[in-house]
């Protein structure tokens, strides 16, 4: 057993560095078939995943090699195990997931199928093996009983106990290949003091995982949901007892939208935008170009929205009546943008703002209402063409937006 340090200094229950006075150690399985607790560490750095609008913290990853990556300092409040009627583990207890190997599939709830039992056994009894060393080492350093009522205790235990949510881990698996919590224990202080662990009785000869219920929806179906009266099959799967959806369709059907920029999801409330990718254009590089030269030209000193405003512009231009058809000669209509004119055009050098409001306005945001001219609002008069004969829609920093 070797314990290698890799903080997740990205994971809130690090980052609030709340400090516990560690009285138990809680053991639980990952629940998913991934036998490499590196993965893990490196799901709960990242500070974007929040289950229930909590990010879920542990202490450690113990792998079937051996090696066990500590993701938090020992005595560092975690969130592991939820709570229950008694309060919560995780002011108590030490949390330490074992990896679960490749050869299961869950099928929901704590039901699984197994593969290749001879595989998953050997995994699981590596595993397990890596568990007692573990924690005869930290029995030690905190100097707790591991026999005592409560020290050493699995999810499923504390959920009993009232001090955590309601899984099944680890018995959930443990209980296939005659792995107990009370052999554990005893294995546990035998690492202690030094004797050789009692090796777990193998498993009756005729003992299979027993098969798994038909879980209510297949993975990789839609899934239904009823949201606010209107029934939505979004694509999805249930699992654990838990329901996963993609989440694009979920939140275009909560009224959101939803666009992908730079590798980022961006999520905005509904309401004027409207990304909709029958309105993205493509365009060329050239193009591209044009469109960042005259966004800063002509917008340089106002906000995303006033930027990508201008492209919103020239865009409704395309594709509306009256105008030509094609970016450039949009941009280069003769008496249309004043700096295709004065020279600003020719003079613009598009910094990273400029840049990102055309890519935005590419991927379909449309703040623009549909308009088709805008106007400086310092150079406006009553007697100005555009009052004159426009419609006007809405001011935007400076300027006026009509159609
Ligand atoms: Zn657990």
């Amino acid at each position: 057993m070797q314990i290698i340090e890799k903080f997740t200094t990205n994971n809130e229950n690090y980052k609030s560095g709340r400090r516990i006075a560690v009285k138990g150690l809680m053991i639980h399985s990952v629940g998913t078939p991934q036998p490499d607790p590196e993965v893990f560490a490196r799901i709960f750095n990242d500070p974007s995943g929040r289950p229930n609008g909590r990010q879920v913290g542990v202490h450690a990853f113990a792998g079937s090699d051996g090696k066990v990556i500590q993701t938090l300092p020992w005595d560092y409040r975690a969130w592991h195990c939820g709570s229950g009627s008694r309060g919560s583990g995780n002011d108590t207890h030490i949390g330490v997931e074992l990896t679960e190997p490749r050869t299961i599939k869950y099928t929901g709830g704590a039901s699984f199928t197994d593969n290749d039992p001879a595989n998953t056994k050997a995994f699981v009894m590596a595993t397990y093996k890596v568990g007692v060393d573990l924690f005869a080492h930290l029995c030690t350093k905190f100097n707790l009983n591991p026999l005592a009522d409560g020290v050493i205790i699995s999810h499923a235990e504390g959920c009993k106990r009232g001090i955590a949510s309601n899984h099944g881990d680890v018995e959930h698996l443990w209980k296939f290949f005659g792995l107990t919590m009370d052999q554990f224990r005893q294995d546990i202080q035998a690492a202690m003091t030094g004797a050789s662990p009692a090796v777990p009785p193998p498993p009756a000869p005729d003992q299979t995982v027993s098969p798994a219920p038909a879980p209510a929806i297949q993975p990789d179906k839609t899934v239904p949901f009823n949201l606010m009266g209107r029934r939505l099959d979004i694509p999805g799967v249930i699992r654990d007892g838990r329901t996963f959806a993609h989440v694009r369709p979920l939140l275009e059907g909560l009224g959101f939208e939803v666009g992908l920029l730079d590798g980022v999801v961006e999520v905005r409330a509904g309401g004027g935008l409207k990304p909709d990718s029958a309105r993205k254009i493509n365009v060329t590089p050239e193009e591209l170009t044009i469109l960042q030269k005259i966004v800063h030209a002509e917008a340089r000193g106002e906000d995303e929205i006033g930027q990508i405003l201008v492209v919103n512009v020239i865009f409704n231009r395309v594709r509306g009546k009256g105008f030509p058809d094609t970016i450039k000669e949009v941009v280069f209509q003769k008496n249309q943008f004043e700096p295709t004119r004065n020279g600003a055009y020719e003079a613009a050098n598009p910094g990273p703002a400029t840049i990102n409001a055309v890519n935005k306005a590419l991927t379909g945001l449309d703040y623009s209402k549909g308009a088709l001219f805008f106007m400086s609002r310092r150079a406006i008069t009553a007697e100005s063409w555009h009052e004159r004969a426009l419609t006007r829609l809405f001011d935007h920093g400076g300027h006026r937006f009509y159609k």
